[in-house]
């Protein structure tokens, strides 16, 4: 059975129809599957109208499909059309009562929870069963690409702090913001001549950008990752050497919910954030929904990352961390947070000061990538 087949099969709880696939292949008229895959591929592009028009096609075809009443919802919520979108989870979720993305996404939007499920055994017929037996298979397939690379496509390059935040500063007075721009720079230079990976830049100069305005340029440009560079420190000299960080609501210790601290401490010059009174930000919800699926991606990544970076950099490895990042938690991608030596020990920054050194560091960061 093939997998578009098979997407079909789960779709529908009431499994019919082998016939309407056979049409667009026999040049006839679009399937309700096609219909649901085009306002999907709709969705994914934001052109929710266009979505609406598609999956309402669908659902006009085959009134049966849990599938396209759920895609329905979300392109609704795409236009801030929370009655219409919750009025297509419901049909959904009357469908396939199991069907949890449209149970959540009507909790999330009436802020009510629906009553639990009952957990009946219905009759499984034999096409069911088959269409479980591939899903298991489709999940351990799924499971065992997860532990392939992450490919890196498009990359935002985020060099930490800028103009009067000159981050952390050490003892000779190298000041964090200008290295993080220098190797920031670099890496960008080398990416585009190594050409496999398309890299873009939060800023090019000595100026600051507000931690928002870094998350929206790496939405803006629909990157895969968004990395932000930085240089540690801590009141301790002692300290040096690398880690990698993604976000976190909770900080994996309390050390690195310090290094957060240091991080967000310019949040105070970001611009409020501005909600009217009883108003739900639909792409606020979204993200939330999203934001966790993104957040696990940046842990495995952090973790292949630093990986791979340590074994290219003379720096003492000190692992992956995680904690709440300004700069990451509204990224609509995987992210993480470099910080590559610690600015307050005195061999780390006597090394920081070393062109050749920011060379090998740049190298390893796009080995780290890709
Ligand atoms: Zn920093």
């Amino acid at each position: 059975m093939d997998r578009r087949l098979f997407i079909k099969l789960l779709s529908q709880s009431a499994l019919v129809s082998y016939g309407l696939l056979a049409c667009p292949y026999l040049g006839w008229a679009k399937s309700a599957f096609d219909y649901a895959l085009e306002g999907q591929e709709l969705i994914q592009q934001k052109n929710f109208a266009e979505a609406i028009k598609a999956l309402k096609e669908s659902t006009r075809i085959d009134p049966n499909s849990d599938w396209s009443y759920g895609l329905l919802g979300r392109a609704h919520l795409g236009l801030g059309q929370k009655a219409e979108a919750v009025a297509a989870f419901r049909e959904a979720v009357r469908l396939n009562p199991l069907d949890t993305y449209s149970r959540m996404m009507i909790e999330i939007v009436t802020q009510k929870p629906l009553p639990k499920l009952e957990k009946k055994k219905k009759p499984v017929s034999p096409l069911e069963q088959e269409a479980y037996s591939e899903e298991a298979l489709m999940k351990s397939e799924l499971k065992a690409e997860e532990g392939l690379e992450y490919q890196v496509k498009r990359v935002v390059i985020d060099a930490g702090h800028g103009g009067f935040d000159s981050g952390a500063v050490g003892k000779s007075g190298l000041k964090e913001k200008d290295v993080t721009l220098d190797l920031s720079l670099k890496l960008h230079e080398k990416l585009k001549a190594d050409g496999k990976v398309k890299s873009f830049l939060t800023r090019t100069g000595d100026y600051y950008v507000p931690l928002s305005d870094r998350t929206a340029t790496a939405n803006q440009h629909q990157a895969d990752l968004l990395i932000s560079v930085h240089i540690n420190a801590n009141e301790n000299k002692t300290p040096h050497g690398s880690e990698t960080y993604f976000c976190s609501e909770k900080a994996s210790s309390s050390e690195a919910e310090k290094v957060a601290a240091l991080e967000n401490s310019v949040i105070k010059f970001d611009e409020p954030y501005k909600k009217k009174a009883g108003y739900i930000d639909i792409e606020e919800i979204l993200l939330k929904f999203e934001q966790q699926l993104y957040w696990n991606e940046s842990g495995k990544f952090a973790t292949t990352f630093q990986e791979r970076f340590k074994k290219w950099l003379p720096l003492k490895s000190r692992g992956v961390h995680s904690a709440n990042f300004y700069v990451l938690r509204m990224a609509k991608m995987p992210s993480i947070l470099l910080e590559t030596g610690f600015i307050s020990n005195a061999n780390d920054e006597e090394m920081l000061k070393k062109p050749a050194f920011r060379e090998k560091i740049v190298n390893a960061i796009a080995r780290g990538l890709a």
